[in-house]
């Protein structure tokens, strides 16, 4: 079987499937044959747990309501004897090597497919009974903890299957068994791909059922950079893909030597290239993969890791402590927490976790719950006289937020005073993400220190497109005309007020892309460590006065598709970039 999605986290993986279905809680994996005992333990304890807790819920129904509604609950305690449930679950772990979970699951569907055919009449009326009484053992194999602890059990090289991956599933787990991700939803930015391209293990996202139609225990070759997955590959296949993986290898051999070399082009314009990191403890390899500074550390994967505990000032002042004295005397750029309020660890007046990302979000947010952001700015702050920091503000998008932001800042600083700490100049920055930034970039360069464009984000709010939705990722186009002005205006408004300008979003790590950036004269990008090495290779065969030139071009072109056109034809007969990733 072979599944398409979205190829967001490049390189090739071979593994087996675990299939992590978040709707229900539960994971399934094969097993080797040494522990099919313990699933079957496991599967007769919940059965024990399953009839206790029946028997009781039968005793308070009878004496609450009436031993004539009881009599209910005997049909599910019968069926917990039944051969066609947790015995028939018992012998597909024999059978098939899988977990007590995905047994279950197997059993389920086997007994739904009865019941749609209709041939038993006793089954048919206890249709909602035995999914009931299922969901009831899946909960007691659950109680025995948190289902990623079983993760930690299983063999590698592990691919995981998931309806939903979020940042802080993919921090729990051991990457070093990990071959490959593989998600139902999700597309290019969202922030577990982010996370995924930062731990170099290939994903492919938006695959919409690949959880519900990949085996546990399956065999799986995931192209992370095709966007192809492949369920139980022949042995050919397997050599096909394998070869694939080591031409990917070669290729990644051959960009070694530009890592150490200074990001420059062609015609001598230099480029100060950036990483894009989520945790403390990835600065030094960012740098040794020629990094000159952290250009965005999303301190808001803190949050996704540590919980309620990681929004203590001390807990971060450790974290950025480490963070800014690994990289040392390179610059980090930290932006303050970029959550919505359904990822803030704590429940808070006046915060509805109900509300759409639309609502409190990034400064808003902060600036909503004033402890919190002053926490983590005295953190900050404490922690900038370990090296060089800068601090930037997440989702601005007018000066008022600017100034209250900064206000907030000075407040921190003076706090920090009166506890006699030292506190040193830092220069506060805005990511420009929010089109109405973008539009008044010009007043916002006047009260702020620099500029980082944030691709991801202006792009999904200028074009009106969800960047985590595959359904239209179509239209998420880095190259519409309206996102080639945007950029020029804000470009042109740092440099007019002499301000600093990068570009962090992932439109710099495409070689076609950052092609038209430097057209535009922005010399400043972050990007994920992985992607720098390719950067310095493309922009060492690039000629920025060209590139000026098909910007300019660009510019005057009606449609996103010519734009490219202008673009690769560019690029193609010098550097082939098109393809290589
Ligand atoms: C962006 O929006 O481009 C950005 C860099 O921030 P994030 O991807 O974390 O939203
Ligand atoms: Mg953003």
């Amino acid at each position: 079987m072979r599944l398409t999605g979205l190829g967001v986290s490049a390189g090739i993986g071979v593994g087996t499937a675990v299939v992590l279905r978040r709707s229900t809680g539960n994971l399934g994996f094969g097993i080797p044959t040494s522990r099919v005992g313990r699933e079957i333990d496991r599967l007769q304890a919940a059965r024990e747990a399953a009839r206790e807790q029946i028997r009781h819920i039968k005793d308070r129904i009878a004496s609450n309501v009436g031993a004539e509604h009881a009599y209910l609950f005997d049909a599910q305690l019968l069926m917990l004897d039944d051969r066609m449930l947790v015995e028939r679950a018992i012998e597909i772990i024999q059978q098939s090597r899988v977990n007590a979970e995905t047994a279950l699951q197997r059993t389920l569907d086997e007994i739904s497919a009865l019941f749609s055919r209709g041939d038993d009449p006793y089954l048919r009326e206890r249709r909602g009974d035995v999914s009931d009484v299922v969901g009831r053992l899946c909960g007691n194999l659950r109680a025995g903890g948190d289902p990623l602890d079983m993760f930690r059990e299983l063999e590698g090289p592990l691919v995981l299957v998931a309806d939903e991956l979020t940042p802080s599933v993919i921090a729990q787990l051991d990457w070093q068994r990990l071959a490959a991700l593989v998600s139902d939803e999700g597309s290019w930015t969202y922030h577990t791909a982010i996370l995924a391209r930062s731990l170099r293990v290939p994903a492919v996202a938006g695959l919409r059922n690949a959880s519900v139609v990949v085996p546990p225990g399956a065999l799986v070759a995931v192209d992370g950079t095709t966007g192809e997955v492949i369920v139980g590959p022949d042995s050919s296949t397997l050599e096909e893909v394998r070869g694939r993986a080591s031409k990917r290898a070669r290729f990644e051999q051959s960009l070694e030597e530009f890592r150490r070399l200074p990001a420059a082009t062609a015609d001598g314009v230099a480029i100060r290239l950036e990483a894009n990191i989520e945790s403390p403890d990835d600065a030094a390899r960012a740098q040794e993969r020629g990094a000159e500074g952290i250009g965005l550390f999303r301190s808001e994967f803190l949050l996704a890791t540590g919980g309620q505990a990681a929004l203590a000032e001390e807990a971060q002042y450790q974290a950025y402590t480490r963070l800014i004295s690994s990289a040392a005397p390179a610059p980090v750029t930290v932006r303050t927490f970029d959550v919505s309020e359904t990822q803030l660890p704590i429940q808070h007046a006046g915060v509805d976790g109900s509300r759409a990302p639309l609502g409190l979000r990034g400064i808003r947010l902060s600036l909503s719950v004033d402890e919190i952001f002053q926490a983590q700015l005295r953190a900050l702050l404490r922690a900038a006289r370990h090296g060089s920091l800068r601090i930037m503000f997440p989702f601005v998008s007018s000066v008022d937020e600017l100034r209250a932001a900064r206000e907030a800042m000075a407040r921190a600083a003076a706090t920090l005073r009166e506890r006699g700490i030292d506190v040193p100049r830092v220069p506060t920055g805005v990511m420009i993400e929010v089109p109405s930034a973008a539009l008044t970039a010009d007043l916002l360069a006047a009260e702020a220190d620099f500029f980082a464009i944030g691709t991801n984000d202006l792009i999904q709010y200028c074009l009106a497109v969800d960047r985590t939705d595959d359904r239209v990722s179509r239209l998420y186009e880095p190259l519409h005309p309206a996102i080639l002005r945007l950029l020029r205006g804000v470009a042109r408004a740092g440099r007019r007020r002499g301000i600093r300008v990068s570009v962090c979003g992932e439109m710099a790590a495409d070689p076609v892309l950052l092609t038209l950036l430097v057209g535009l004269g922005i010399t400043e990008f972050s990007m994920s460590p992985t992607a720098i090495p390719l950067a310095k290779q493309v922009l060492s065969e690039l000629n920025a006065g060209d590139a000026a030139r098909v910007a300019s071009r660009a510019l005057r072109a009606p449609t996103a598709a010519d734009v490219e056109r202008e673009l690769i034809e560019f690029l193609a007969p010098k550097t082939g970039v098109r393809g290589q990733g």
